[in-house]
């Protein structure tokens, strides 16, 4: 059997991006991309909301932090580059109470510290920017914008196979057996052989230690992200981005308006706790990812800290009335007829057994295989520095002196 000298698991952006830039940054090496779906970008990175976030989320200083920065700034180059549509239309964080204004100060100082282009609007301000839009104030961030991530996913693949790379979709990994010089792969499509392996592979990332004979200190727990449209006649409902303040104690930002692409205007990502890793349809189940989770003791560490907020997540999710009074928050003119069905995303967020949310990039190494075992957002918008990363530390390898 021929040994290939790298395999990258996972057709999302984190691995095409991984395979694109190792392909290029070792020209004369073998490298496949397996993708188990028969389009690329089927999960996540096809089921978000589509911004280029700026960082001002994060801990100045930290890891998540700089490569939001960095691929920020590589996403539009990359865009330009290729001539991929996407528009920098900023994102308002808009203070809707007291608590909020004072929370948007230290958001804001936070944003200037970690030197992004932003500045505070008063009320009035606020209103004369988006008259539709009502808050007690708001951050402007000037260097949010939006894309389709498939858009950019499907590059990534066609500048990968344009230098020799094979894209293999619709092939999906069963068994990972790594010995001393090889990792083998059994797939749908037959067995194979390379001499190191990245797996990227996003809900599925605890799944993929476990078929390679390690037991992960975590585990994937699906939280569902659901939209709705709003009706057209709200396609000019505001120019920027609309986002809340967000809770410092809850991991996730918040119901925002989303300004897409096409020109439609999404309101959500709420965030349900899902049943199902890979089902979309409101109410899924999978047995297996459901007896996982039960069976993780980490989940019911993570449960009670987040009850109160689970239910009203839960009962937003089944009745719409609750889900329009968070974003009628912001902008009141919204009418239950107005959100209109769209599709939902689900996020691999994993879990530690500590019952912690691990909210930072975790990457394992083995000698020779490298797993992504967390991208949570903003990993679309730094997936091109999260592959330079990887691709650095690969070069390092004993598989990149043996390619080619
Ligand atoms: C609702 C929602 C909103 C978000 N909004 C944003 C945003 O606005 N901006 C932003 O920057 N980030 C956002 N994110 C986060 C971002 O989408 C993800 O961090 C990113 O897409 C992760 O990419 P990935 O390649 O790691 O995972 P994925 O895109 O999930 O790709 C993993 C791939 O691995 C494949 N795979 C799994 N198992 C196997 C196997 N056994 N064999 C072969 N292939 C396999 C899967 O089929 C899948 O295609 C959002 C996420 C969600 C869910």
């Amino acid at each position: 059997m021929k040994t290939l000298d790298f395999a990258v698991i996972g057709g999302g952006i984190v691995g095409c991006s991984v395979a694109w830039q190792l392909k290029r940054a070792v020209p004369d090496a073998s490298v496949v991309l397996i993708e188990k779906e028969a389009e690329l970008a089927a999960h996540q990175t096809g089921h978000n909301s589509g911004v280029i976030h700026a960082g001002i989320y994060y801990a100045p200083g930290s890891l998540k932090a700089r490569l939001c920065k960095e691929g920020n700034a590589a996403t539009y180059a990359f865009c330009d580059a290729h001539g991929i549509a996407y528009e920098r239309c900023g994102k308002l964080l808009v203070a809707t109470t007291e608590l909020e204004r004072q929370r948007m100060q230290a958001l804001y100082e936070r944003g200037l510290q970690a030197g992004l282009d932003c500045a505070l609007l008063s009320e009035a301000q606020l209103h004369a920017r988006e008259p539709r839009i009502r808050g007690l104030g708001a951050i402007h961030v000037r260097d949010t914008g939006i894309v389709d991530y498939r858009q950019i996913c499907a590059r990534m693949a066609a500048l990968f196979a344009a230098d020799g790379g094979q894209v293999m979709q619709g092939c999906a990994v069963t068994a990972i057996s790594e010995q001393a010089d090889v990792v083998r792969l059994e797939t749908s499509n037959g067995t194979m052989q390379v001499r190191h392996l990245v797996a990227c592979a996003g809900v599925q990332a605890d799944r993929m230690l476990r078929l390679a004979g390690i037991e992960p200190d975590f585990a994937i727990v699906p939280f569902r992200g659901e939209y709705y449209r709003l009706a057209p006649h709200l396609d000019d409902v505001t120019r920027a981005l609309i986002y809340p303040i967000p809770d410092p104690d809850l991991p996730f930002l918040g119901i925002h308006l989303t300004r897409m692409i096409d020109g439609s205007v999404t309101v959500g990502p709420n965030a349900v706790l899902g049943f199902a890793r890979e089902g979309y349809p409101r109410f899924s189940v999978d047995a297996k990812d459901v007896r996982e989770m039960l069976g993780f003791p980490g989940f019911w560490k993570l449960m009670p800290k987040y009850l109160r907020t689970g239910i009203k997540e839960f009962a937003n999710s089944a009745f719409k009335r609750g889900y329009l009074r968070e974003c009628r928050k912001y902008c009141p003119e919204l009418r239950a007829s107005d959100l209109l069905p769209y599709r939902a995303g689900i996020r691999a967020q994993a879990v530690g057994r500590d019952g912690a949310l691990i909210h930072d990039f975790l990457i394992r190494r083995t000698a020779r295989m490298t797993h992504v075992c967390n991208a949570p957002s903003p990993a679309a918008t730094s997936a091109i520095p999260i592959g330079r990363h990887i691709v650095d530390e690969l070069l390092r390898s004993p598989a990149a002196q043996e390619a080619g």
